[in-house]
């Protein structure tokens, strides 16, 4: 790359002009004309962020594609039973019983059906997470379940929940929660939906409505089956083979193994010993563990992993990419750091502007 110019880096890679001066304004370097020469740092910096995004083109691109289990967010009204509704689901899995249950946290569990079926929840519930993910470009879910209460209903944050999924094109089965209590309307709710535009199939639309209860631990097994019929419409497929394409679903410092990421892998396959950028970190792979803690060696789509080996804390909704050695691991993890840092500083000084001109 010694010597290349911009002008010649877009013809190569077939990316623009105008979003490789951006990359190269973005580490807080000098945006030159494009007909001058590129240091050889900037210059691979530059190729290789443009070729993240142009591998992962060519990778998807006329590659075997392979079904693959469903993501799914659980969202809704505070209280209508989010978490507890995880809680059961996450108790019917059949390797997590064997296995004495799910003992550690990872921000993400696999439901493994009798039936040998897979359903991956995304244990975040609420759409902060969610807003999070999407503010990164992380399309990570491909269903929503919206939790609705069946004594309260439709409240504001069902609304928001919706708008969210809609807004983001992922579809909404609809769970209506606490059917056990002697309050619970079920019918009501489905009204409000129904008002509200959502189109269920009670009343002649597609979206599924299954009544459950998170405390008795009744209709869990209906809500499975609506969404492996949901996943079935949509055909989820993802490339198994080549470089894994990932997302951090959380991250967190354990005191004895170091910084710890759980993510989803998207497509492709995670091996243990790649070099990795997750977000604006890298990190040699030194463990991938599953969800029951079992060390594994490698991670395949729509599995969530728990990654040893990073150096720092990615961010929920970071992508995870692999790079062929450590040189290009360090170096595009500081170039995107300093374009963190920038942002950063450029947020707090419009901050400050914004507060002078409240002052004046
Ligand atoms: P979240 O805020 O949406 O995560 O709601 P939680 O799961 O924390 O539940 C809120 C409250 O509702 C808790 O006191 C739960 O025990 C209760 N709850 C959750 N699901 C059910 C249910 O199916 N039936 C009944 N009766 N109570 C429930
Ligand atoms: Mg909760």
């Amino acid at each position: 790359f010694e010597g290349m110019t911009i002008f010649e880096l877009a013809k190569r890679t077939g990316a623009s002009i105008r979003s490789l001066q951006e990359i190269i304004a973005n580490v807080g370097e000098r945006v030159l004309s494009e007909f001058d020469p590129l240091s050889i740092d900037i210059a691979e910096l530059v190729s290789m962020e443009v070729g993240v995004n142009v591998r992962r083109l060519h990778l998807d691109e006329g590659a075997v594609l392979q079904p693959r289990p469903a993501v799914v967010t659980v969202m809704g009204h505070v209280d209508h039973g989010k978490t507890s509704l995880l809680d059961a689901l996450r108790q019917t899995s059949v390797a997590a019983k064997e296995a004495g249950g799910i003992t550690q946290h990872l921000g993400a569990f696999v439901v493994d059906m009798p039936s040998g079926s897979l359903i991956t929840f995304l244990d975040t519930p609420g759409h902060a997470a969610f807003s999070a993910m999407r503010a990164r470009g992380a399309a990570v879910t491909d269903i929503v379940v919206l939790v609705v209460a069946a004594d309260d209903g439709v409240m504001q944050q069902t609304l928001e929940a919706m708008s969210h999924a809609q807004a983001a094109g992922v579809p909404i089965v609809v769970a209506i929660n606490k059917c056990d209590k002697p309050a619970a309307d079920p019918e009501r709710v489905k009204m409000q939906l129904g008002a509200e535009g959502l189109l269920l199939e009670d009343l002649g639309g597609d979206v599924q409505v299954v009544e459950v209860s998170a405390k008795s631990k009744v209709g869990l097994d209906k809500l499975e089956e609506a969404l492996l019929l949901q996943a079935e419409m949509m055909d989820l497929k993802s490339r198994i083979d080549g470089p894994a394409q990932a997302y951090v679903v959380e991250a967190r410092l354990d005191r004895g193994r170091g910084p710890l990421a759980t993510a989803i892998v998207k497509s492709g396959t995670l091996i243990c010993g790649q070099y990795i950028v997750a977000g604006a970190e890298w990190g040699r792979i030194r463990a991938i563990r599953d969800m029951l803690g079992m060390t594994t060696t490698s991670g395949k789509p729509a599995m969530p992993v728990e990654i040893e080996g990073l150096k720092g804390l990615p961010m929920a909704g970071d992508d995870v990419v692999v790079v062929n050695t450590e040189e290009r691991a360090r170096m595009l993890s500081h170039g995107r750091k300093k374009k963190l840092e920038k942002d950063r500083l450029l947020k707090a000084s419009e901050e400050r502007t914004e507060n002078e001109d409240i002052s004046e």
